[in-house]
Protein backbone atom coordinates (compact mmCIF):
# COMPACT_ATOMS: atom_id res chain seq x y z
CA UNK A 1 0.00 0.00 0.00
CA UNK A 2 1.19 3.32 -1.00
CA UNK A 3 2.85 5.68 1.67
CA UNK A 4 1.33 4.90 4.85
CA UNK A 5 3.15 7.76 6.60
CA UNK A 6 1.68 10.02 4.60
CA UNK A 7 -1.74 9.39 4.39
CA UNK A 8 -1.24 9.17 8.76
CA UNK A 9 0.08 12.79 8.67
CA UNK A 10 -2.68 13.71 6.41
CA UNK A 11 -5.23 12.58 8.88
CA UNK A 12 -3.59 14.61 11.18
CA UNK A 13 -3.59 17.47 9.53
CA UNK A 14 -6.10 18.19 7.28
CA UNK A 15 -9.88 18.58 8.27
CA UNK A 16 -11.26 15.76 7.85
CA UNK A 17 -14.98 16.22 5.46
CA UNK A 18 -13.57 13.62 2.99
CA UNK A 19 -12.93 10.21 3.03
CA UNK A 20 -10.07 9.59 0.93
CA UNK A 21 -8.74 6.39 -1.17
CA UNK A 22 -5.45 4.91 0.53
CA UNK A 23 -3.40 6.42 -2.68
CA UNK A 24 -0.99 9.16 -2.55
CA UNK A 25 -0.17 10.27 -5.77
CA UNK A 26 2.93 11.98 -6.99
CA UNK A 27 2.96 13.49 -10.65
CA UNK A 28 1.26 12.37 -13.86
CA UNK A 29 1.90 11.98 -17.82
CA UNK A 30 -0.71 12.51 -20.29
CA UNK A 31 -3.94 10.27 -18.97
CA UNK A 32 -1.80 8.29 -17.07
CA UNK A 33 -0.88 9.10 -12.83
CA UNK A 34 1.99 7.68 -10.93
CA UNK A 35 1.75 7.34 -7.21
CA UNK A 36 4.66 7.97 -4.40
CA UNK A 37 6.00 4.07 -4.91
CA UNK A 38 5.70 4.91 -8.87
CA UNK A 39 2.66 2.25 -9.38
CA UNK A 40 0.73 3.59 -12.68
CA UNK A 41 -2.80 4.47 -12.87
CA UNK A 42 -5.15 4.96 -16.14
CA UNK A 43 -7.11 7.76 -15.30
CA UNK A 44 -10.71 8.14 -16.22
CA UNK A 45 -11.50 11.33 -13.57
CA UNK A 46 -9.39 13.80 -14.68
CA UNK A 47 -9.68 14.95 -10.73
CA UNK A 48 -13.27 15.35 -11.24
CA UNK A 49 -13.34 16.57 -14.66
CA UNK A 50 -11.06 19.24 -14.30
CA UNK A 51 -7.60 17.58 -16.36
CA UNK A 52 -8.91 18.29 -19.94
CA UNK A 53 -5.79 18.67 -21.37
CA UNK A 54 -4.48 15.14 -19.13
CA UNK A 55 -1.05 15.81 -17.22
CA UNK A 56 2.38 17.55 -18.04
CA UNK A 57 0.77 18.64 -21.13
CA UNK A 58 4.19 20.43 -22.74
CA UNK A 59 2.64 23.40 -24.69
CA UNK A 60 0.46 24.14 -21.33
CA UNK A 61 3.10 23.93 -18.74
CA UNK A 62 5.13 26.15 -20.42
CA UNK A 63 2.66 29.03 -20.93
CA UNK A 64 2.14 28.93 -17.11
CA UNK A 65 5.78 28.50 -16.59
CA UNK A 66 6.21 31.83 -18.20
CA UNK A 67 3.83 33.82 -16.64
CA UNK A 68 5.33 32.70 -13.14
CA UNK A 69 8.71 34.30 -13.78
CA UNK A 70 6.55 37.35 -15.20
CA UNK A 71 3.93 37.89 -12.93
CA UNK A 72 1.79 36.30 -10.55
CA UNK A 73 -0.83 38.69 -8.90
CA UNK A 74 -1.27 41.94 -9.74
CA UNK A 75 -5.05 42.72 -8.29
CA UNK A 76 -8.43 43.87 -10.34
CA UNK A 77 -7.39 47.65 -9.62
CA UNK A 78 -4.91 47.23 -12.58
CA UNK A 79 -5.46 45.36 -15.89
CA UNK A 80 -3.34 42.45 -17.03
CA UNK A 81 -3.12 41.09 -20.45
CA UNK A 82 -3.79 37.39 -19.58
CA UNK A 83 -7.22 38.00 -18.14
CA UNK A 84 -7.93 40.30 -21.35
CA UNK A 85 -6.69 37.63 -24.03
CA UNK A 86 -8.39 34.73 -21.84
CA UNK A 87 -12.07 36.68 -21.80
CA UNK A 88 -11.76 37.43 -25.31
CA UNK A 89 -11.02 33.93 -26.43
CA UNK A 90 -14.05 32.73 -23.77
CA UNK A 91 -16.72 35.37 -25.66
CA UNK A 92 -15.32 34.49 -28.89
CA UNK A 93 -16.31 30.47 -27.83
CA UNK A 94 -19.39 30.77 -25.54
CA UNK A 95 -20.84 34.07 -27.78
CA UNK A 96 -21.46 35.72 -24.51
CA UNK A 97 -20.87 39.21 -23.78
CA UNK A 98 -19.16 39.90 -20.76
CA UNK A 99 -16.87 37.44 -18.31
CA UNK A 100 -16.00 37.83 -14.81
CA UNK A 101 -13.30 35.72 -13.57
CA UNK A 102 -13.08 33.60 -10.18
CA UNK A 103 -11.24 31.27 -8.23
CA UNK A 104 -13.48 28.18 -8.45
CA UNK A 105 -16.87 27.44 -9.76
CA UNK A 106 -18.97 27.93 -6.54
CA UNK A 107 -18.08 31.08 -6.97
CA UNK A 108 -19.12 31.25 -10.31
CA UNK A 109 -22.66 30.69 -8.99
CA UNK A 110 -22.44 32.80 -6.48
CA UNK A 111 -21.95 35.64 -9.20
CA UNK A 112 -24.35 34.69 -11.35
CA UNK A 113 -26.93 33.98 -8.30
CA UNK A 114 -25.93 38.08 -7.52
CA UNK A 115 -26.71 38.77 -11.08
CA UNK A 116 -30.44 37.45 -11.06
CA UNK A 117 -30.94 39.07 -7.48
CA UNK A 118 -29.36 42.15 -8.95
CA UNK A 119 -31.62 42.09 -12.20
CA UNK A 120 -34.83 41.74 -10.00
CA UNK A 121 -33.97 44.62 -7.83
CA UNK A 122 -33.42 46.60 -10.95
CA UNK A 123 -36.19 45.80 -12.31
CA UNK A 124 -38.88 46.35 -9.46
CA UNK A 125 -36.89 49.73 -8.94
CA UNK A 126 -39.01 50.69 -11.95
CA UNK A 127 -36.39 50.00 -14.90
CA UNK A 128 -33.46 51.91 -13.30
CA UNK A 129 -30.36 50.59 -13.96
CA UNK A 130 -26.64 51.13 -12.19
CA UNK A 131 -25.21 53.23 -9.77
CA UNK A 132 -28.75 55.69 -9.49
CA UNK A 133 -30.91 52.97 -8.23
CA UNK A 134 -28.31 51.93 -5.70
CA UNK A 135 -29.25 52.07 -1.96
CA UNK A 136 -33.24 52.48 -2.76
CA UNK A 137 -35.35 50.64 -0.99
CA UNK A 138 -37.08 47.56 -3.58
CA UNK A 139 -41.11 47.90 -2.70
CA UNK A 140 -41.48 44.00 -3.24
CA UNK A 141 -40.01 41.36 -2.18
CA UNK A 142 -36.39 40.11 -3.16
CA UNK A 143 -36.16 38.06 -6.31
CA UNK A 144 -36.64 34.19 -7.08
CA UNK A 145 -34.84 31.26 -7.97
CA UNK A 146 -35.77 28.11 -9.21
CA UNK A 147 -33.22 25.33 -8.94
CA UNK A 148 -33.53 21.81 -9.80
CA UNK A 149 -33.44 18.70 -7.85
CA UNK A 150 -30.40 16.39 -8.14
CA UNK A 151 -28.66 19.32 -9.05
CA UNK A 152 -25.49 19.89 -8.15
CA UNK A 153 -23.67 23.76 -7.89
CA UNK A 154 -21.44 24.20 -5.18
CA UNK A 155 -20.30 24.28 -1.26
CA UNK A 156 -20.57 27.80 -0.43
CA UNK A 157 -23.81 29.46 1.21
CA UNK A 158 -25.28 30.49 -1.81
CA UNK A 159 -24.25 27.85 -4.31
CA UNK A 160 -25.33 25.44 -1.65
CA UNK A 161 -28.64 26.97 -1.39
CA UNK A 162 -29.89 26.17 -5.00
CA UNK A 163 -28.12 22.46 -4.74
CA UNK A 164 -31.12 20.24 -5.16
CA UNK A 165 -29.38 17.50 -2.35
CA UNK A 166 -31.12 17.72 0.97
CA UNK A 167 -28.51 16.23 2.57
CA UNK A 168 -26.00 18.85 1.55
CA UNK A 169 -28.33 21.74 2.65
CA UNK A 170 -29.82 20.49 5.98
CA UNK A 171 -26.81 21.01 8.42
CA UNK A 172 -26.09 24.76 7.03
CA UNK A 173 -29.62 25.70 6.82
CA UNK A 174 -31.38 28.52 6.94
CA UNK A 175 -29.48 29.20 3.51
CA UNK A 176 -30.36 32.58 1.51
CA UNK A 177 -34.07 32.62 0.93
CA UNK A 178 -36.35 32.70 -2.49
CA UNK A 179 -35.39 29.27 -3.76
CA UNK A 180 -37.99 26.87 -5.21
CA UNK A 181 -36.74 23.15 -6.21
CA UNK A 182 -38.43 22.04 -9.37
CA UNK A 183 -37.99 18.14 -10.94
CA UNK A 184 -34.81 18.61 -13.82
CA UNK A 185 -36.53 17.40 -17.22
CA UNK A 186 -40.28 18.04 -15.52
CA UNK A 187 -41.34 21.38 -17.84
CA UNK A 188 -44.00 21.86 -15.72
CA UNK A 189 -43.35 21.37 -12.54
CA UNK A 190 -40.78 24.42 -13.76
CA UNK A 191 -44.15 26.26 -14.59
CA UNK A 192 -45.40 25.57 -11.69
CA UNK A 193 -43.21 27.50 -9.51
CA UNK A 194 -43.68 30.65 -11.42
CA UNK A 195 -44.30 33.73 -9.39
CA UNK A 196 -44.31 37.32 -9.92
CA UNK A 197 -41.16 37.87 -7.59
CA UNK A 198 -39.30 34.81 -9.88
CA UNK A 199 -36.44 36.27 -11.44
CA UNK A 200 -34.00 33.15 -12.85
CA UNK A 201 -33.69 29.68 -13.42
CA UNK A 202 -30.84 27.82 -12.70
CA UNK A 203 -29.71 23.95 -13.68
CA UNK A 204 -26.76 22.25 -15.65
CA UNK A 205 -27.71 21.38 -18.88
CA UNK A 206 -26.09 17.82 -18.09
CA UNK A 207 -26.25 16.82 -14.25
CA UNK A 208 -22.75 15.82 -13.52
CA UNK A 209 -22.96 14.97 -9.13
CA UNK A 210 -26.51 13.98 -9.22
CA UNK A 211 -25.57 11.01 -11.66
CA UNK A 212 -25.17 12.14 -15.05
CA UNK A 213 -28.37 13.30 -16.57
CA UNK A 214 -28.77 15.33 -19.94
CA UNK A 215 -31.42 17.64 -20.23
CA UNK A 216 -34.14 16.66 -22.53
CA UNK A 217 -34.14 18.93 -25.89
CA UNK A 218 -37.77 19.76 -25.33
CA UNK A 219 -37.33 20.37 -21.31
CA UNK A 220 -34.27 23.12 -22.02
CA UNK A 221 -35.92 24.54 -25.03
CA UNK A 222 -39.14 24.98 -22.77
CA UNK A 223 -37.25 26.57 -19.81
CA UNK A 224 -36.00 28.67 -22.28
CA UNK A 225 -39.47 30.09 -23.61
CA UNK A 226 -40.62 30.07 -19.86
CA UNK A 227 -37.94 32.74 -19.07
CA UNK A 228 -38.41 34.74 -22.37
CA UNK A 229 -42.16 34.84 -21.72
CA UNK A 230 -41.69 35.95 -17.78
CA UNK A 231 -38.18 37.83 -18.06
CA UNK A 232 -36.56 35.79 -16.04
CA UNK A 233 -32.91 35.07 -16.37
CA UNK A 234 -31.51 31.26 -17.70
CA UNK A 235 -28.44 30.44 -15.45
CA UNK A 236 -26.92 27.95 -17.02
CA UNK A 237 -24.03 26.08 -15.07
CA UNK A 238 -21.58 24.82 -17.18
CA UNK A 239 -18.98 23.76 -14.59
CA UNK A 240 -18.17 20.24 -15.43
CA UNK A 241 -20.20 20.00 -18.69
CA UNK A 242 -18.22 23.04 -20.26
CA UNK A 243 -15.08 23.18 -21.87
CA UNK A 244 -15.48 20.48 -24.59
CA UNK A 245 -16.80 17.37 -22.76
CA UNK A 246 -19.97 16.78 -23.98
CA UNK A 247 -18.81 17.55 -27.65
CA UNK A 248 -19.35 20.79 -27.93
CA UNK A 249 -18.01 23.48 -26.46
CA UNK A 250 -20.25 24.14 -24.16
CA UNK A 251 -23.43 21.41 -23.49
CA UNK A 252 -26.37 24.02 -24.35
CA UNK A 253 -24.74 24.39 -28.25
CA UNK A 254 -26.45 21.14 -28.71
CA UNK A 255 -29.74 22.30 -28.12
CA UNK A 256 -29.88 25.46 -30.17
CA UNK A 257 -30.97 27.66 -26.82
CA UNK A 258 -28.29 30.20 -25.39
CA UNK A 259 -28.82 31.26 -21.81
CA UNK A 260 -28.44 34.57 -20.24
CA UNK A 261 -25.58 34.23 -17.99
CA UNK A 262 -23.83 30.55 -17.91
CA UNK A 263 -20.80 29.25 -15.39
CA UNK A 264 -17.46 27.37 -16.13
CA UNK A 265 -14.76 26.05 -14.21
CA UNK A 266 -13.37 22.94 -13.49
CA UNK A 267 -11.42 21.90 -17.35
CA UNK A 268 -11.27 26.17 -18.02
CA UNK A 269 -7.19 26.15 -16.00
CA UNK A 270 -6.15 22.62 -17.03
CA UNK A 271 -5.57 22.36 -12.63
CA UNK A 272 -5.23 26.06 -12.10
CA UNK A 273 -7.62 27.34 -9.75
CA UNK A 274 -9.68 29.30 -12.26
CA UNK A 275 -13.53 29.89 -12.93
CA UNK A 276 -16.01 32.68 -14.61
CA UNK A 277 -19.49 33.61 -14.85
CA UNK A 278 -20.15 35.02 -18.20
CA UNK A 279 -23.55 36.99 -19.00
CA UNK A 280 -25.07 38.53 -22.45
CA UNK A 281 -27.82 40.56 -23.37
CA UNK A 282 -29.61 42.55 -20.34
CA UNK A 283 -27.87 39.85 -17.79
CA UNK A 284 -24.12 41.92 -18.74
CA UNK A 285 -25.45 45.19 -17.40
CA UNK A 286 -27.35 44.17 -14.17
CA UNK A 287 -24.40 44.58 -12.18
CA UNK A 288 -22.37 47.57 -11.89
CA UNK A 289 -18.75 49.03 -10.53
CA UNK A 290 -18.61 48.19 -6.64
CA UNK A 291 -21.29 45.35 -7.06
CA UNK A 292 -18.66 42.53 -7.23
CA UNK A 293 -15.01 41.73 -6.65
CA UNK A 294 -12.55 39.07 -5.93
CA UNK A 295 -8.58 39.19 -4.97
CA UNK A 296 -7.26 37.00 -6.63
CA UNK A 297 -9.54 36.34 -9.38
CA UNK A 298 -8.18 36.27 -12.84
CA UNK A 299 -4.72 37.51 -12.08
CA UNK A 300 -2.44 36.91 -14.32
CA UNK A 301 -1.28 33.49 -13.64
CA UNK A 302 -4.42 31.77 -13.82
CA UNK A 303 -5.47 33.63 -16.47
CA UNK A 304 -2.59 32.61 -18.94
CA UNK A 305 -3.43 28.84 -18.13
CA UNK A 306 -6.28 29.51 -19.23
CA UNK A 307 -5.74 31.41 -22.07
CA UNK A 308 -3.48 28.59 -23.41
CA UNK A 309 -5.87 25.79 -22.92
CA UNK A 310 -8.49 27.89 -24.93
CA UNK A 311 -5.44 27.73 -27.80
CA UNK A 312 -4.53 24.63 -27.33
CA UNK A 313 -8.93 23.63 -27.38
CA UNK A 314 -8.57 25.43 -31.12
CA UNK A 315 -5.47 24.32 -32.59
CA UNK A 316 -5.72 20.89 -31.80
CA UNK A 317 -9.45 20.78 -31.86
CA UNK A 318 -10.13 19.13 -28.37
CA UNK A 319 -13.95 19.13 -29.06
CA UNK A 320 -13.45 17.45 -32.05
CA UNK A 321 -11.54 14.83 -30.75
CA UNK A 322 -14.24 14.60 -27.70
CA UNK A 323 -16.99 13.88 -30.21
CA UNK A 324 -14.90 11.12 -31.79
CA UNK A 325 -13.62 9.45 -28.95
CA UNK A 326 -17.13 10.03 -26.75
CA UNK A 327 -18.74 8.26 -29.51
CA UNK A 328 -16.44 4.88 -29.26
CA UNK A 329 -16.90 4.76 -25.29
CA UNK A 330 -20.18 5.18 -26.08
CA UNK A 331 -20.10 2.06 -28.26
CA UNK A 332 -18.05 0.02 -25.70
CA UNK A 333 -20.06 0.87 -22.42
CA UNK A 334 -22.92 -0.22 -24.84
CA UNK A 335 -21.10 -3.46 -24.87
CA UNK A 336 -20.69 -3.69 -21.38
CA UNK A 337 -23.60 -2.91 -20.04
CA UNK A 338 -25.45 -5.54 -22.60
CA UNK A 339 -22.95 -7.89 -20.89
CA UNK A 340 -22.89 -7.28 -17.29
CA UNK A 341 -25.99 -7.92 -15.17
CA UNK A 342 -24.92 -5.32 -12.35
CA UNK A 343 -25.32 -2.43 -15.31
CA UNK A 344 -28.84 -0.86 -15.51
CA UNK A 345 -28.69 2.08 -17.27
CA UNK A 346 -26.09 4.01 -19.76
CA UNK A 347 -26.35 8.02 -19.90
CA UNK A 348 -24.29 10.81 -21.41
CA UNK A 349 -22.94 13.34 -23.60
CA UNK A 350 -19.62 13.44 -25.53
CA UNK A 351 -16.64 12.60 -22.24
CA UNK A 352 -19.33 12.78 -19.80
CA UNK A 353 -21.29 9.31 -19.67
CA UNK A 354 -22.24 7.50 -16.17
CA UNK A 355 -23.67 3.68 -16.25
CA UNK A 356 -25.82 2.72 -13.83
CA UNK A 357 -25.42 0.08 -11.23
CA UNK A 358 -27.69 -2.10 -9.28
CA UNK A 359 -25.44 -2.30 -6.07
CA UNK A 360 -23.84 0.74 -4.51
CA UNK A 361 -20.82 2.44 -7.15
CA UNK A 362 -18.46 2.71 -3.91
CA UNK A 363 -17.14 -0.75 -4.09
CA UNK A 364 -16.14 -0.85 -7.63
CA UNK A 365 -14.69 2.60 -7.74
CA UNK A 366 -12.50 1.70 -4.78
CA UNK A 367 -11.84 -2.34 -6.23
CA UNK A 368 -10.52 -1.02 -9.78
CA UNK A 369 -8.49 1.94 -7.84
CA UNK A 370 -6.36 -0.12 -5.77
CA UNK A 371 -6.36 -3.84 -7.97
CA UNK A 372 -6.36 -2.40 -11.24
CA UNK A 373 -4.80 0.71 -11.25
CA UNK A 374 -7.89 2.38 -12.57
CA UNK A 375 -9.13 5.90 -11.38
CA UNK A 376 -13.10 6.06 -11.82
CA UNK A 377 -15.10 8.65 -10.05
CA UNK A 378 -19.12 7.88 -8.73
CA UNK A 379 -21.50 10.46 -9.14
CA UNK A 380 -24.67 9.64 -6.38
CA UNK A 381 -25.04 5.98 -5.13
CA UNK A 382 -25.05 3.83 -7.68
CA UNK A 383 -23.50 5.32 -10.35
CA UNK A 384 -19.96 5.52 -12.01
CA UNK A 385 -19.00 8.49 -14.21
CA UNK A 386 -16.34 8.60 -16.61
CA UNK A 387 -15.04 11.95 -17.13
CA UNK A 388 -11.61 11.19 -18.31
CA UNK A 389 -8.77 13.83 -20.04
CA UNK A 390 -10.29 14.94 -23.29
CA UNK A 391 -7.28 13.46 -24.61
CA UNK A 392 -7.56 9.94 -24.13
CA UNK A 393 -7.39 7.52 -27.41
CA UNK A 394 -9.03 4.70 -28.11
CA UNK A 395 -6.69 2.44 -26.52
CA UNK A 396 -6.98 4.04 -23.37
CA UNK A 397 -10.54 3.49 -23.76
CA UNK A 398 -10.20 -0.26 -24.40
CA UNK A 399 -8.08 -0.51 -21.41
CA UNK A 400 -10.24 1.07 -19.25
CA UNK A 401 -12.85 -0.85 -20.15
CA UNK A 402 -10.87 -4.20 -20.05
CA UNK A 403 -9.53 -3.54 -16.42
CA UNK A 404 -13.63 -2.74 -15.81
CA UNK A 405 -14.58 -5.79 -16.58
CA UNK A 406 -12.35 -7.90 -14.90
CA UNK A 407 -13.54 -5.85 -11.53
CA UNK A 408 -17.03 -6.33 -12.27
CA UNK A 409 -16.06 -10.89 -12.96
C1 LIG B 1 -17.85 21.02 -9.40
C2 LIG B 1 -19.10 21.78 -9.68
C3 LIG B 1 -19.40 23.00 -9.04
C4 LIG B 1 -18.54 23.56 -7.94
O1 LIG B 1 -17.24 23.88 -8.37
P1 LIG B 1 -16.07 24.06 -7.28
O2 LIG B 1 -14.90 24.50 -8.10
O3 LIG B 1 -15.89 22.74 -6.61
O4 LIG B 1 -16.51 25.11 -6.33
C5 LIG B 1 -20.55 23.67 -9.43
N1 LIG B 1 -21.35 23.19 -10.38
C6 LIG B 1 -21.11 22.03 -11.02
C7 LIG B 1 -22.04 21.55 -12.09
C8 LIG B 1 -19.98 21.27 -10.68
O5 LIG B 1 -19.77 20.09 -11.28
Amino acid sequence: MADKEMMERAEHVLYKTYNRFPVVFDHGKGVRLYDTEGQEYLDFGAGIAVMGLGYGDEEYTQAVKAQLDKLTHISNLFYNAPSVRAGEKLLAVSGMDKVFFTNSGTEAIEGALKIARRYHYNKIQGGAEGEASKGARPERPAGEIIAMNRSFHGRSLGALSVTGNAHYREPFAPLIPGIRFADFNDLDSVKALINENTCAVIMEPIQGEGGVYPATEEFIKGVRALCDAHDLLLILDEIQCGMGRSGEMFAWQHYGVKPDVMTVAKALGNGLPVGAFLACGRAATAMVPGDHGTTYGGNPLVTAGAEAVLDIFESRRIVEHVREIGAYLWEKLEELAASSETVCGHRGMGLIQGLEFTVSAGPIVSKALLEEKLVLISAGEKVIRFVPPLVIEKADVDEMVKRLRRVLG
